[in-house]
């Protein structure tokens, strides 16, 4: 019989598909996407969570019966939440207020207790939503903050999975890899494995919002989610990517109705950004040039936002009409 003993075994060894339809006449380059969307909690982040509470039992900071609390877009809460429900600790997440409804509710029904923040308050600021998570763990015994944006295990779970599984599944002819930055673990773990063991022939691009911190913006609010900063958290590396681009909320969101559209990828927002970033630096690239993108999650929790024609139009991100009348469609 051919089963996995439980669902926390099928996170990683995701596949490589190529793009063919949004890339013609873009670019010479074979370009493949990561798709991390198929991880069992539904992306990238599944594979930083069973690394972390691993690291947190094996240091005695997290005891049998303990909670978890941590700030999260969503993504490494579900991961949490799937480890965390197999071994039997509570959950406890901290998200602001510009993430998706469907995003919490999903934590809700993994089993975790999730508090909203504001998200336009200073990060140093009590109602920030790193403050209040260091609040909630202050005052809960046995809890235990994972704290994503500054543990290790984060991106050595990149450097000893997606990076191998890359390069593996590439035969080594990968010749550019591009991710996201949100906590940088993605682009620190995958990208110094794939330098490493390439002798540093692979080039690492990193995919940023306009106006995050990574390409050189002050921290000023964009719309795609769980990447950029206003900070610059320890598990980035900024010696890894040789180059980071930024990229608008406008482009990242067509990028990402295009996948859906041409490409039949539901993904979100933040692989819209990462391929529109791959596809601007592949511009003059060779034939023989294999690109990598990791793709970090998948469109299912933005159908009130991206792939929502009223939202996109309001926020003018795009001038497509609001659904169709049967005259439209028999015209
Ligand atoms: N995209 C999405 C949707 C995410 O949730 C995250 C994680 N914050 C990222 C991209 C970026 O990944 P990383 O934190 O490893 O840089």
């Amino acid at each position: 019989m051919k089963y996995a003993e439980s669902i926390v075994d099928l996170v990683g060894n995701t596949p490589l598909v190529k793009l063919n339809r949004v890339v013609a006449g873009a670019t010479e380059a074979t370009v493949l996407v990561k798709l991390e969307y198929l991880n069992p909690g539904g992306s990238v982040k599944d594979r930083i969570a069973s690394r972390m509470i691993d690291a947190a039992e094996r240091d005695g900071l997290l005891q049998p019966g303990g909670t978890i609390v941590e700030p999260t877009s969503g993504n490494t809460g579900v991961g949490l939440a799937l480890v965390a429900q197999q071994r039997g600790y509570r959950c406890i997440f901290v998200v602001p207020d510009k993430f998706g409804e469907e995003k919490r509710n999903v934590l809700t029904a993994y089993g975790a207790q999730v508090v909203v923040t504001p998200t336009s308050v200073d990060p140093d600021g009590p109602e920030s939503y790193y403050s209040v998570s260091d609040r909630i763990v202050r005052e809960t015994p046995g809890a235990y903050k994972p704290n994503q944006f500054a543990n290790p295990n984060g991106p050595r779970a990149h450097f000893e999975t997606t990076g191998p599984e890359i390069w593996n599944d590439t035969d080594g002819r990968i010749t550019h890899f591009v991710a996201g930055i949100g906590t940088g673990g993605t682009i620190t773990g995958t990208g110094h494995y794939l330098r490493e063991v390439s002798g540093d022939r692979v080039r690492v691009i990193g995919a940023d919002p306009e106006g995050s911190v990574y390409s050189g913006g002050t921290g000023r609010p964009y719309f795609v989610e769980g990447v950029g900063e206003d900070m610059w958290p320890d598990t980035f590396d900024p010696a890894v990517p040789h180059e980071v681009l930024a990229v608008s909320d406008r482009d990242a969101f067509a990028m990402t109705r295009r996948l859906a559209n041409e490409e039949g990828l539901l993904v979100g927002g933040s692989s819209g950004m990462a391929v529109a970033a791959a596809l601007r630096a592949a511009k003059d690239a060779s034939p023989d040039d294999v690109f990598v993108v990791l793709l970090p999650d998948g469109g299912r929790g933005y159908l009130g936002k991206i792939f929502n024609d009223k939202w996109m139009r309001a926020y003018g991100f795009s001038n497509a009409p609001e659904g169709h009348t049967i005259a439209d469609v028999l015209a």
